[in-house]
């Protein structure tokens, strides 16, 4: 057993860091235990397709966003705001804009500096670092510390542990969210993981995907029976991905709205009134300026009939149906849905049955859409957890 550091932190993303930052500024002894290699890999990878790390919403637009009805979200981000979050950032030394769809991003858009400062920072703060150390087991102690078993054989004894070991998705295909037994061991009930923000697969024809290829259906608008989003939808070989499929994706018939700027009438008027004398779809492609993919998806994936005449070709531009089959595997997920169930934790993000023993980030079995919400949750419930944590903990500098 090695000296007694006083809080553990397990997990270096977005809600670990937050936790250990808490905790080392509250006087708390930090060990922080990463089993990969580096630090912060998950925020790295999010980075990669440019970092966006809050919202911009009006905050009861915002509070709408998150699904998890036991977390009293208001009151969480009362604690950490998103006004908060941009402040460390800006502490750190980093710039953030404000982008579309109101979604705040890192000036860099990259995790790497984010990643880099925020360990400095937690380095000045006599933050012990342990990559390489997976976390497999803990226990109880009658002095009511918690002694934590390493995979490495090494235990350490600790007054309070944070635990924000992420969700399932993204992993290398094989891997698995193995905390999950740890945790059920303990006799924590959790929700099982299923895909979230991901892409859907569609029964595209050879013929549409070699004409199109992958490429962006641009400022569309889906509807399915979860409601509907506008933006952008990447055609993949498999289906699609994107924003709107990300938060309203479900598997059975969606409808896109190929020209979202004008309405139904509008597009008929224009078709009606066109002097040219035009197969009516290449009517439609010229007075409608339909772009290649959505002429190549009428053209390949109308229903039968439509390309009769040019008013049903309207209907068709304006309620165009799309068999999405079904979600894309966690491993191409952007995050998950389950985890820890919220009914095993209090306010604070403790777990009921272990008094000083908490969880954060996506592990938990909350969810939000892509848009920087997953990210902001994250540091808001380490903030939230790690001053519940302080409590603890004995203070070895105050
Ligand atoms: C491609 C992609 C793009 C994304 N883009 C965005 C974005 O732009 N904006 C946004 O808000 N969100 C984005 N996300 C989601 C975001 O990255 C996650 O929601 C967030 O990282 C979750 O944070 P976390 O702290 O809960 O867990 P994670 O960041 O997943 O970190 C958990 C850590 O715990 C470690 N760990 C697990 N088990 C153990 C153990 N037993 N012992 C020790 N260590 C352990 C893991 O190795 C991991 O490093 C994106 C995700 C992906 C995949």
């Amino acid at each position: 057993m090695t000296a007694q550091p006083t809080a553990l932190v397990v997990g270096s993303g977005p809600a670990g860091l937050m936790a250990a930052t808490v905790l080392a500024e509250g006087g708390a002894a930090v060990v922080l235990c990463e089993k990969q290699k580096a630090m912060g890999r998950k925020l790295l990878i999010a980075g990669g397709s440019g970092l966006n790390i809050s919202s911009a919403l009006p905050l009861p637009d915002f509070l709408r966003s998150f699904e998890g009805p036991e977390i009293d979200w208001h009151k969480l981000f009362g604690k950490f705001s998103v006004r908060d979050w941009l402040e460390f950032l800006a502490n750190l030394g980093l710039k953030t804009f404000k982008g579309t769809s109101d979604r705040y991003f890192v000036e860099e858009l990259k995790a790497t500096n984010l990643v880099k400062r925020w360990l400095a920072l937690l380095q000045r703060r006599q933050v012990q670092f342990k990559t390489e150390c997976e976390v497999v087991a803990l226990r109880r102690e009658i002095d009511s510390t918690y002694v934590v078993q390493l995979a490495s054989g090494e235990e350490l004894r600790v007054s309070a542990v944070v635990f924000a070991l992420g969700g399932a998705s993204w992993l290398p295909q094989g891997a698995s969210a193995d905390w999950q037994k740890m945790l059920a061991a303990a006799g924590i009930q959790q929700v099982p993981f299923a895909s979230a923000n991901c892409g859907f697969s569609v029964d595209w024809k050879p013929e549409f995907l070699s004409e199109v290829g992958r490429q962006p259906l641009k400022n569309i608008e889906l509807q399915t029976r979860k409601g509907s989003r506008k933006g952008d939808l990447m055609i993949t070989d498999y289906g699609i991905e994107g924003t709107p499929v990300y938060a309203v994706g479900e598997t059975g018939i969606g409808f896109l709205d190929l020209k979202s700027d004008l309405t139904a009438a509008a597009i008929a008027a224009r078709l009606g009134s066109a002097a040219e004398n035009l197969a009516p779809l290449r009517r439609a492609v010229k007075v409608l300026k339909l772009d290649a993919v959505r002429s190549a998806l009428l053209f390949h994936h109308a229903p039968a009939g439509v390309l009769a005449s040019t008013e049903s070709i309207a209907a068709a531009i304006k309620k165009f149906p799309l068999l999405l089959k079904e979600a894309r595997p966690l491993t191409e997920a952007i995050s998950s849905r389950g985890g820890i169930a919220l009914i095993e934790v209090d306010e604070n993000f403790m777990l009921k049955k272990m008094p000083g023993v908490f969880v954060a980030g996506e592990m938990l079995d909350w969810h939000a859409p892509t848009g920087g919400f997953l990210i902001q949750a994250c540091v808001s419930q380490g903030y939230v957890a790690a001053h519940a944590a302080l409590s603890f903990c004995q203070h070895p500098s105050i």
